[in-house]
């Protein structure tokens, strides 16, 4: 019999009633089967918490086969960034995000784009496998995709190194092998995919200023748009980093002066410029979460190395999204008045 536990959370009654009848050992559990695979979709999935735990779930299952849980949860994620950006790229209903297209399901020379029978898929080449056992390899379904996915991870084997080359002969990019495998760095690091928390850059407790000023022009460099937001803070003002994320740049630039960039797990890119110093604990590749100190207010930038003070103390602070082709800056002042909200409430 199904446990009480189990049978309460079949939403399923015309199945369970099935079950309960009889009918055959295989029938029956086969029906067992697909209820149990329908739990994470009927059941109280209400919190961000259960969906979290749900999708780690999947991710967990490929520990015999080696394959790491932070690996597939991180391509996950990385296209789950992407479809909340791109219009063009549909959201994948269920738990998980990641989407094969036709070619790499189905097989590029599969006369049939969306082909759903593990044999002919098997023939062309294809991706697709039948992960849940009901002969159908469909894409629709998180456990065959996940399955697909593992298997093509397999494949290349089980290391980080291996990990990018099979991120690299997947998406054909740079930027999404880096920004996949930063995303995969800090969920092993964190042991949770729960990385969503944010903070204003400069602790609250110390006296700034600042206001929506995107898109307005430079003073320096030529031609360009501001895109950021300039907070006005005296120098040696501690600037915290705002999300989870990776070092993936520091030093040197000729407009930012000194400055560090911050790969997170939304696919953003978070770069505080005119910095006076840095952090001395803070190096690239290193990982922060909201509130690490990665430096101090200056006024450096706008010429060659070393340059300072043309300009007052603040800092420049842009978030940059990459979107699967290319990346672009958004107005970072909406979420700057939320962080600092959320930062004051806090204290
Ligand atoms: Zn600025």
């Amino acid at each position: 019999m199904i446990p009480i536990s189990l049978r309460m959370k079949f939403d399923n009654s015309v199945m369970l009633m099935a079950y309960l009848k009889g009918g055959s050992t295989l029938y029956r559990s086969f029906l067992l089967i697909v209820g149990l695979l329908l739990i994470p979709i009927n059941g109280l999935a209400s919190s961000e918490e259960d969906i979290v735990e749900q999708r780690m779930s999947y991710y967990t299952q490929f520990e015999e086969e080696l394959i790491p849980w932070h690996f597939l949860a991180a391509i996950d994620q990385y296209e789950r960034n992407l479809q909340t950006v791109r219009k063009d790229i549909p959201k994948r209903e269920g738990f998980l995000a990641i989407q094969f297209s036709d070619e790499y399901w189905s097989g590029a020379l599969n006369p049939e784009k969306n082909d759903t029978i593990p044999e002919t898929i098997c023939y062309f080449d294809g991706m697709g496998m039948d992960g849940n056992g009901d002969g159908i390899a469909s894409r629709q379904d998180d456990t065959d995709v996940i399955v697909s996915m593992a298997h093509y991870l397999s494949k290349f084997g089980t290391t980080d190194e291996d990990f990018k080359l099979a991120l690299w002969e997947y998406y054909g990019s740079e930027e999404a092998v880096n920004q996949i495998f930063a995303i995969a760095n800090l969920y092993q690091h964190f042991k949770t995919t729960l990385l969503d928390a944010h903070t204003f850059p400069i602790p609250t407790r110390y006296d700034y200023s600042y206001k929506g000023t995107w898109g307005a022009s430079r003073g320096w460099g030529g031609r360009r748009i501001h895109e950021g937001t300039d907070i006005f803070a005296g120098y040696g003002t501690p600037v915290v980093s705002t999300s989870y994320g990776v070092v993936e740049v520091k030093g040197w630039n000729q407009f930012g002066g000194w400055r560090i960039g911050i790969r997170d797990n939304h696919n953003s890119y978070h770069y505080y410029a005119h910095l006076g110093s840095y952090h001395k604990d803070i190096t690239v590749g290193d990982i922060v979460e909201p509130g690490t100190v990665l430096g101090y207010v200056g006024s450096s930038g706008y010429g060659k190395e070393g340059t300072s003070g043309k300009f007052p103390p603040h800092l420049h602070y842009g978030i940059y999204k990459f979107n699967g082709r290319s990346q672009w800056a958004f107005d970072p002042y909406p979420s700057l008045l939320q962080w600092e909200r959320q930062a004051k409430k806090a204290t």
